[in-house]
């Protein structure tokens, strides 16, 4: 009975039926996604090859025991990336949700919960959202990176930092037409410390909702990297293939 209160309640923030195969999404845990689609999006197991690094996809078997690189990621100023698993299916229509409504099911949570907790990122004292500029956070009415923060922190008891990581620069939003250089450009100078002092030999986990090319990731880094951080570690809910 209260779980169907809670359910009809919930049903207010999360859509009620699949973004994706447009069936109905029975539980409110599922979020923007029905049982099937996520049973059938690709969740990082530790079965696939994997960037050591940045998470890139090698292969989708596991190969030799050693670590891989996918040397593309060589030059980007983060020590490692972690995603829970492809952006697709259930996963990029989580990531989309949240873009228009500060909410994380329960089942993303959860994903998102296990995969930091798998991670070798446990050492971070801190979280620091990607921040988004002044005038898309004033659009959008809340950064979705702050919601995806505030599950690790609140399970694991982390701090949050939200002022600190600044993005000083208006970037405008990713254009089909503009390939990974230019993307990365773009973003190169986007972020500052604003608080230098809190980010000297601090191991940083930041986090976004989806790791794309890298390059926004290895800007925020570069900036703490600049400012005498010691690790900057990045989780996000899903990762481009
Ligand atoms: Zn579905
Ligand atoms: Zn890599």
């Amino acid at each position: 009975m209260l779980q169907k209160i809670y359910d009809s309640l919930l049903s207010l923030a999360y859509p009620q039926s699949c973004q994706i195969c447009r069936d109905s999404v029975e539980s409110s845990a599922d979020g923007a996604a029905c049982r099937q689609c996520w049973l059938s999006t690709r969740v990082f197991t530790g079965g696939e090859t994997l960037c050591a690094k940045c998470s890139a996809v090698l292969s989708l078997e596991k190969s030799a025991p050693d670590q891989t690189f996918c040397h593309r990621c060589d030059d980007h100023f983060y020590d490692a990336a972690r995603a829970v698993g492809l952006y697709e299916k259930a996963l990029a229509a989580s990531v989309l949700f949240l873009k228009t409504e500060p909410f994380v099911g329960r089942t993303a949570r959860a994903l998102f919960t296990a995969a930091f907790e798998n991670s070798p990122f446990r050492d971070a004292t801190v979280i620091f959202p990607v921040p988004l500029s002044k005038k898309r956070a004033r659009e959008r009415g809340f950064n979705q990176a702050e919601i995806l923060a505030a599950v690790l922190a609140k399970e694991f008891a982390l701090e949050i930092d939200r002022q600190t990581l600044a993005r000083k620069i208006h970037t405008p939003l990713h254009r089909a037409a503009m390939d990974a250089r230019a993307r990365e450009l773009t973003v190169e100078n986007a972020f500052e410390v604003t608080r230098p002092k809190l980010v000297e030999n601090r191991k940083i986990l930041l986090v976004d909702d989806v790791f794309t090319s890298g390059a926004t990731a290895s800007a925020c880094a570069r900036a703490l990297r600049r400012q005498g951080a010691e690790r900057v570690y990045v989780m996000t809910l899903a990762r481009v293939l």
